[in-house]
């Protein structure tokens, strides 16, 4: 089958001229955040960078970096580059300890996303004729609505299922003879297997995944498009809140890495520890700069995530750099049924509901889906061996938690000082997924 585009002026344009198209971008963005984000020009002004100073890619470096807890500081609307009323839309992350970051969009931000997403869907094998399933969750968190209006865009038929409900979605699957399937690897995974043992699997015709928002292997990969069978294929996308959504890169039919947008976010490779510009090639933290952005535009933001970047030539004839999987975090972030958790988040229920810091959590993979287990000391002072009382205690914790994560975490109470300590520390996390 021979490769299709959605914008294949953009998609297969010469790395100089991409280049060139970048460093022009980049210089209005520079001057627009300057004197419309007063974060941005107060790092600036501290770094000793003018917009004057930026003449294109090759001065990127110059600039200071931009992170989660910026974000933080600013919510909820200090990065804001434009008044609210040409705003459109809100999403958002889920964030650490209380504060979520919130990200804006104009039409224009919604139609540029819509389009990254119409590329990836392009790029899998989509058309006007498909029908494309999205079972990722609907509302503030972006997976359902990027894919969503990204289908829209291709014109395909959207059946927008969010999350959830395994039978109704295996029988739209079959009903509305879906084509496409959106969602986490591991759901994707896990209504193959439903599929296979309820007979389902002779009455559908996926034959294209985009599977995002988590972790996962070539193994995995191989394994979903076995169980779908009938030659299906399953590719990866890439993509975060603060930056716009899915579709920030998106894997083609070579499926060796994920084509970053680059005619609307200059991605770069740092050394973490240090912030030095590391050559295609290096293993290092992703950092992302988005130069058409109209309402919430990031300068280097730093997204925690390893991984290398490529700009060797890839056979499907796309020529904007590759990036791998992301290979682990710089920080301890864990994603868990494709939410973002952090263990200082469970750390702050625990302080506020009367507990030390002595907990353990562990991270496993159940038939196909995350599950997470959290062991909390009691405190002497809360400490009793009456087990309605426990319950009781353990339930009110599993509430608190799941205000604060999002999602339901199991918790055991167990007698204090008898979680494995390490330097005096109780050790954090244990990670059984095979990831
Ligand atoms: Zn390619």
């Amino acid at each position: 089958m021979a490769e299709k585009y959605f914008t294949p002026e953009i998609e297969t344009m010469p790395r100089d001229e991409i280049k060139k198209l970048q460093s022009e971008r980049l210089v209005k963005q520079i001057k627009n955040v300057y004197e419309n984000v007063e974060p941005y020009r107060k790092k600036m002004d501290a770094a000793g960078v003018k917009p004057e100073d930026i003449h294109g890619i090759e001065d990127l470096h110059l600039l200071p970096f931009t992170t989660k807890d910026d974000l933080r500081d600013e919510y909820p609307y200090g990065m804001l580059a434009r008044p609210l009323s040409d705003c459109v839309r809100i999403q958002s992350t889920s964030g650490t300890t209380g504060k979520r970051v919130v990200a804006f969009y104009t039409q224009n931000d919604i139609d540029m996303w819509d389009e990254c997403c119409a590329r990836a869907i392009t790029a899998v094998g989509g058309t006007k004729d498909d029908v494309v399933q999205v079972c990722y969750g609907y509302g503030l968190f972006t997976g359902g609505p990027g894919l969503n209006g990204g289908s829209h865009k291709v014109g395909s038929l959207t059946l927008p299922m969010s999350s959830g409900n395994t039978d109704r979605q295996l029988q739209f699957m079959q009903d509305l003879k879906a084509t496409i399937l959106c969602c986490t690897p591991s759901y994707a995974e896990y209504l193959a297997e439903s599929a296979i043992n309820t007979g389902a699997i002779d009455n559908i015709h996926i034959k294209a995944g985009i599977f995002g928002a988590e972790a996962w292997t070539e193994e995995m990969r191989r394994d979903i498009e076995n169980k779908f069978g009938r030659g299906m294929k399953a590719y990866d996308i890439y993509g975060l809140t603060e930056i716009t959504g899915p579709g920030v890169a998106f894997e083609c039919s070579d499926q060796g890495g994920m084509h970053v947008n680059e005619d609307y976010f200059i991605a770069e490779i740092i050394d973490p520890k240090t912030g030095e510009v590391l050559p295609y090639g290096s293993k290092g933290e992703l950092v992302f700069t988005t130069i058409a952005k109209e309402a919430f535009p990031m300068i280097r933001y730093r997204t925690r995530d390893i991984c290398v970047l490529s700009d060797s030539q890839c056979p499907c004839g796309r020529t904007h750099v590759r990036m791998s999987k992301p290979m682990g975090r710089t920080d301890d972030m864990l994603i868990i049924r494709g939410v973002n958790v952090f263990p200082s988040q469970i750390e702050t229920v625990l302080l506020e509901q009367g507990y030390e810091a002595n907990y353990q959590i562990i991270v496993d993979r159940v038939n196909n889906s995350d599950t997470i287990d959290v062991n909390v000391e009691m405190t002497p002072e809360k400490f009793t061996d009456n087990l309605g009382k426990v319950a009781d205690m353990e339930k009110q914790l599993v509430s608190a938690l799941k205000s604060m994560l999002g999602i339901f975490a199991k918790v055991h109470l167990v007698a204090p000082r008898t979680i494995a300590r390490s330097e005096g520390k109780a050790v954090r996390i244990i990670d059984n997924r095979k990831l």
